[in-house]
């Protein structure tokens, strides 16, 4: 298991180092080196050294490397998995889900590091040509959450690698080691010393704060909370930095009395419990249509309280621990909120005693409009239920928020459907459906839940600045 710092393609202890907990003991489970504003220089060092080289690279070479790093990571898809959900408490089952969606982004960027096309056309008078071409921004920060510890770091390498750009990424302090893993697959796959860096750090606000003052930096591209999305984006204002943002979801969740109702349990299912519910595409706000809130309550009441709950580790698992003691104490402080507001926890509502991050499924059905659990991201297996009575009610209430992340939308017209997804004011709808990550889609958000897009051919303009060459031959 790597536990230092990875800079300059050297592995660089230090005397300052943190604990990484289990969450599902909440004993420790390693000691990680706590990188500083020094080790963050020397990172962005490296990055910068390595830019010239790495950018010139054929862009065919670069794929290969990419692609060399989805295989390495597929072949040892079982260890990788076994980390994420020691160290995440995620369900081993949700841990091979997201070593293979994770994995998946080095494959798509392979493809994609060949087609950063550009564009010739004539100027509208006719005086010259319009030459366009694909550079790559440079060297860019990278901060990624404890959520999804390997997919957010590939979602972002993948691209900027394929770019042609130098990475320093700042794992979660919570999931360093992941990350660290990730380094070792990428410099075995022949990714150059310094084109990535991996620096976790207790001092994230610092040591980022300290790369983004640096005239080389020239991106960053950050997930998570849209709290600290706010402070970075006023940081990266000082030296006009490019930014990509993808931050927090309040995910609304439509049931129309004319859907297929197994269907939209299935997928009430993922869109809820996929990682625990700590996702930021987790169904947030379940917004059902009167006539069948107390069929649908009820069937998803029943088949939450048949979930599994226990270590992420172990294989019978389907609900693990949440990350942290912070993360459970908000999810109960939502819920006896919503309780003393009149909600009724129809399974769950109660935090369990004894070792371990633990809070069990758990649905509320009538909750208050005005409850916290419904402004906020709950982050934990809880659902809570809210009754509509038009379309236009529903369209209203999912987008009374300030997030504007992704939505679900359940029913049987079509044309509604679409209509319905149209005036949900997010980045993604899922239409009949409770998944909408896809590495070859554009995932992101609208409103407070972001900027920019990961996945898909979009993820790589992220990293690509357009040169304009006005041409005269
Ligand atoms: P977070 O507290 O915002 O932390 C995210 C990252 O930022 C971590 O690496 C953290 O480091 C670092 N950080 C914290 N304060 C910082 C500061 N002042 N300056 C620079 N970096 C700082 O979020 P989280 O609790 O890890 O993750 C959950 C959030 O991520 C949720 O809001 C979720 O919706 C969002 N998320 C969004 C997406 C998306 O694609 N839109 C995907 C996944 C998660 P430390 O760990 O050291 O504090």
């Amino acid at each position: 298991m790597e536990t230092d710092l990875f800079i300059g393609g050297k592995w660089v202890s230090s005397d300052a180092r943190f604990d990484v907990l289990d969450p599902a003991t909440g004993s420790v489970l390693a000691s990680v080196a706590d990188g500083s504003v020094a080790d963050a220089t020397a990172a962005v060092d490296a990055a910068s050294a390595a830019l010239p080289g790495w950018s010139a690279v054929a862009p065919r070479e670069r794929s290969e490397i990419l692609r060399r790093a989805f295989e390495l990571m597929t072949e040892r898809a079982g260890d990788l998995a076994k980390l994420i959900s020691l160290e995440n408490g995620k369900a081993l089952v949700d841990a091979k889900g997201e070593v293979t969606y994770a994995a998946e982004f080095f494959r798509w960027y392979a493809e994609e590091a060949v087609r950063a096309e550009g564009h010739v056309t004539t100027a509208p008078s006719g005086a010259n040509r319009i030459l366009v071409v694909r550079q790559p921004v440079g060297v860019c920060v990278l901060v990624t959450p404890w959520n999804f510890p390997a997919a957010m770091a590939t979602r972002k390498i993948g691209p900027a690698l394929a770019a042609g750009c130098t990475v320093i990424l700042k794992p979660a302090s919570d999931t360093p080691l992941t990350a660290l893993a990730m380094a070792a697959i990428l410099a075995e796959a022949g990714v150059p010393e310094g084109v990535v860096n991996v620096l976790p750090s207790r001092s994230s606000g610092k040591v980022v704060s300290a790369m983004l003052k640096d005239p080389r930096v020239r991106k960053i591209s950050f997930t998570g909370s849209t709290e600290v999305g706010r402070i970075l984006l006023a940081q990266a204002a000082e030296n006009v930095v490019n930014t990509s943002m993808e931050l927090g979801g309040n995910a609304p969740f439509v049931v129309f009395a004319d859907a297929d109702l197994n269907a939209a349990l299935d997928g009430a299912m993922i869109a809820k419990m996929r990682n625990g519910g700590e996702a930021c595409t987790a169904a947030n706000r379940f917004f059902v249509e009167a006539s069948i809130a107390a069929e649908f309550s009820a069937a998803l009441a029943e088949r939450m309280a048949a979930l599994r709950v226990g270590p992420g580790t172990d294989p019978d698992t389907q609900v693990g621990p949440l990350v942290n003691e912070d993360t459970v104490d908000k999810v109960d402080k939502l819920v006896l909120a919503a309780v003393d507001a009149g909600a009724t926890a129809v399974i769950g509502g109660s935090r369990p005693s004894g070792d371990g991050f633990y809070y069990p499924p758990t649905v509320l059905t009538g909750v208050a409009p005005d409850a916290p659990i419904l402004r906020e991201e709950i982050f934990g297996p809880v659902a809570p239920i809210v009754t509509f009575e038009t379309e236009e009610e529903a369209v209203r209430l999912a987008n009374d928020t300030e997030y504007g992340l992704v939505a679900y939308v359940y029913t049987g017209d079509l044309a509604r459907g679409l209509r319905v997804s149209e005036g949900i004011e997010a980045g993604m709808v899922g239409l009949n459906r409770g998944l909408v990550s896809d590495p070859a889609a554009p995932f992101g958000g609208v409103k407070q839940s972001g900027i920019g897009r990961e996945g898909g051919h979009e993820g790589m303009l992220d990293y690509l600045e357009s040169k304009y060459i006005a041409v005269t031959w």
